[in-house]
C-alpha cells in the first residue's frame, strides 16, 4: 500500500508503505528506507539511503498526531524494518507515544531477522510493555536456496528462531510469504519448506502475496535473461495448495489477498483447512470458476 509525501504536518520522506491491516493506523516515519535493502525482487527503498531520523522530527510529528489524530487506537512505525532502531530510541519512542497518544492500544511495526536479533528477549518484553503489539516479519519462503538466491540475509533455522523470539516476548507475529518466489522449477519445494517453516513457528498471521515483478529489480533482470520463471496461474494455484497443506496452525489466520487470478483466500487454522483444499482441488478440476469470492473458507 503506497501512498505519497501529501500529509501536511507529518514528515514523510518518498514513498511509504504499511499492511493492508494497518490502514487506520498513525504513520509514524522514524526511519527512511531499509537497512537491509538487498532483497532481489524489493523496489520499494531502493531510492531510500537508510537512516534513523531525528529525535526532535519524530516527536513533532508524535506531537502533530496528538492534535489531529489522538481519536486513533493504532500506531504503525515505518519505514522498512523499523524495528532495527536500537533499543533505547525504540523505548523513547514508544514512550512519547504512550505520553502524547494516550489512547493508542497497538504499536506495530516491519521487522527482518537482523533487526529481532539485535534485541534481547527481555528488550522485547519491555518494548511490549511500552505498547508494542505485533510485528510484521518478512520471511518470503522456507527454503533455504532460494533465501540465498534472494539475499534475503538469513537462512530458515535463523528465521524460525527470530520468529519464536517475537512470540515469547508475548508480541503478536505477521509473517508474510512471497507465492511465486522460487520461481517455477522450486514452485512447490518453496511451498513445502515454507509451510513447514510456519507450522514451526506458529505465528498468529500469514499473508501469502503473489510475487510482482518490480522494474529496476535484480529479479528482473533475471526474467529478463530467462533465468528466473514466474509459476502459471495453476501453476501459482497449486503452489498455494501445498503450501496451506503443509502448514499447520494452532490457531492463525492464512490469508493470500492476491493469489493467481486474484483469488482471496482466508483460512482459520485448524478447522478451515480441509475446506481450503477442497476448494482449491475443485478449482484445479476446473469444477468451480476462478471468482474473487469463492474462496472464503473462514
Ligand atoms: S528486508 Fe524487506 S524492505 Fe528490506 S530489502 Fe528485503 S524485502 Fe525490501
Amino acid at each position: 500500500m503506497a501512498f505519497s509525501n501529501h500529509h501536511e504536518g507529518m514528515h514523510y520522506e518518498g514513498t511509504c508503505i504499511r499492511p493492508p491491516s494497518e490502514a487506520n493506523s498513525i504513520l509514524l516515519q522514524a526511519t527512511v528506507g531499509c537497512s537491509h535493502n538487498k532483497c532481489t525482487f524489493c523496489g520499494t527503498y531502493k531510492e531510500k539511503r537508510f537512516r534513523i531520523k531525528d529525535n526532535d522530527v519524530i516527536l513533532s510529528d508524535i506531537l502533530y498526531a496528538s492534535r489531529y489524530m489522538k481519536h486513533l487506537d493504532r500506531l504503525f512505525i515505518m519505514d522498512g524494518d523499523a524495528l532495527i532502531i536500537p533499543y533505547p530510541r525504540l523505548k523513547w519512542i514508544l514512550e512519547m507515544v504512550r505520553e502524547h497518544l494516550p489512547r493508542v492500544r497497538r504499536v506495530g511495526v516491519y521487522a527482518n531477522s537482523k533487526g529481532i536479533r539485535l534485541k534481547s528477549e527481555e528488550e522485547l518484553r519491555e518494548l511490549r510493555d511500552l505498547g508494542l503489539g505485533i510485528v510484521y516479519f518478512g520471511v518470503e519462503t522456507g527454503d533455504d536456496q532460494t533465501l540465498e538466491a534472494i539475499r534475503k540475509g538469513a537462512n530458515a533455522q535463523r528465521l524460525l528462531d527470530m520468529g519464536l523470539k517475537v512470540k515469547r516476548a508475548g508480541i503478536q507475529l505477521s509473517v508474510t510469504v512471497l507465492l511465486g518466489i522460487a520461481g517455477a522449477e522450486r514452485s512447490l519445494i518453496h511451498a513445502k519448506a515454507t509451510g513447514e517453516l510456519l507450522s514451526a513457528m506458529d505465528p498468529d498471521y500469514v499473508g501469502a502475496l503473489t510475487l510482482m515483478i518490480i522494474p529496476g529489480t535484480p529479479l528482473e533482470d533475471d526474467l529478463a535473461a530467462g533465468r528466473f520463471q514466474l509459476p502459471d496461474n495453476e501453476g501459482m494455484l497449486r503452489e498455494l495448495r501445498e503450501m496451506i497443506a503443509s502448514t499447520g496452525l494452532s490457531r492463525g489466520l492464512f490469508f493470500s489477498n492476491h493469489a493467481s487470478n486474484y483469488l482471496p483466500v482466508k483460512v482459520r487454522y485448524p478447522q478451515g483447512k480441509e475446506q481450503a483444499l477442497h476448494l482449491i482441488d475443485m478449482a484445479l478440476e476446473g469444477k468451480v470458476g476462478l471468482r474473487p469470492e469463492w474462496l472464503r473458507a473462514l
